[in-house]
């Protein structure tokens, strides 16, 4: 059943990740090449008509595009959507979280692969891990709970912050999501022979700490597979793209900032929303994505690399 919808609304981004952003920059897309809001909502309207019940905003960085406060409260006018969630760098929540609460927003996710200040200069190019921590808090505070970070751990950069990130389950409503890197259209060999396995991350958590009891986590159904410790407030989930086939339980679709849909991070775009909306008709919108979402119940296995940017189809 695919009822989640990852809308990238922007691919622009304050932070140049080593892992995600492209080297040497990328040309951004013009302002007019990017879905309006009035776009995206009509277009999550007519997916709420095909079963999407969540929608996820992100980027690029969501929090870079002006009003998105805006469109959350757009959304929120769509009855049949049951949850609007966003996946940001955080840098800018603190300053955003109540507003965005205020709009309708239910929960985030923060992307944050370090708790230490020099490195995460060097992963992300900007002093800015302080800002990243206080958005955190300020989201619990606001009641935009639980946060979710987002983790990607690579060998000899970051895997010695497992069991720091495992901590902060403990005692605040916070999750920790290992996600394992994968391969995406740009040339990053180098990391790709420093990815962790989650299977590793796991056993290093129940060595350190107990064995990790499997969560009853109804809100993230679909790729992660969560856990959380004896007594824990929070969860720790592992999504694994490159360990495990998750086609059967995968949920998703995925609408990019300039408007293509993609049935599946490793499959091409197969509907130019944005010329269906601007030029053509609602019927055969509907009659197209009708037909993406069997396709997509056909696939069964991940191909290849992924002919994408992560900034431009939203992680
Ligand atoms: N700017 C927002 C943020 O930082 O959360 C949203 C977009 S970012 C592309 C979303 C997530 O994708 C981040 O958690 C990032 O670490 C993750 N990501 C980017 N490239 C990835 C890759 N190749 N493999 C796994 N995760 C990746």
């Amino acid at each position: 059943m695919i009822d989640y919808l990852r809308v990238s609304v922007t691919d622009r981004c304050n932070l140049r990740c080593i892992h995600c952003h492209p080297l040497g920059g990328k040309k951004f897309l013009a302002p007019e090449e990017i879905l309006r809001y009035e776009e995206i909502v009509d277009a999550v309207s007519i997916l709420s008509l095909k079963g999407v019940r969540r929608v996820r905003l992100t980027g690029g960085e969501p929090l870079v595009r002006i009003g998105i406060e805006n469109l959350v409260r757009m959304l929120k006018r769509i009855n049949s959507l049951s949850e609007i969630t966003l996946t940001t760098n955080g840098v800018a929540l603190g300053e955003k979280a109540k507003i965005l609460k205020e709009a309708g927003l239910n929960r985030v996710n923060i992307s944050l692969n370090t708790l230490k200040r020099e490195r995460y200069i060097e992963l992300t190019g900007r002093d800015a891990l302080q800002s990243v921590l206080n958005s955190i808090f300020e989201a619990l505070s606001v009641g935009l709970k639980p946060v979710k970070i987002n983790t990607v751990l690579f060998k000899g950069i970051n895997e010695d912050e497992i069991i720091d990130f495992v901590k902060l389950t403990i005692d605040h409503d916070v999750s920790t999501r290992f996600i394992e890197y994968f391969p995406t259209a740009m040339e990053f060999s180098a990391l790709e022979k420093k990815r962790i396995l989650n299977n590793v991350i796991k056993d290093l958590i129940e060595k350190r700490f107990d064995r990790l009891l499997p969560a009853d986590d109804t809100v993230s159904a679909g790729p992660a597979v969560s856990y959380r410790l004896p007594d824990a407030r929070g969860q720790i989930d592992f999504i694994s793209p490159i360990s495990e086939n998750f086609c059967d339980r995968c949920n998703r679709l995925r609408l990019s900032a300039e408007g293509k849909l993609y049935p599946c991070l490793f499959s091409p775009p197969d509907i130019d929303i944005k010329s269906a909306l601007r030029n053509g008709s609602r019927e055969e919108l509907e009659r197209l994505i009708d037909e993406l979402i069997l396709k997509k119940a056909e696939h069964n296995e991940p191909k290849g690399r992924g002919e994408f940017i992560m900034s431009d189809i939203g992680g």
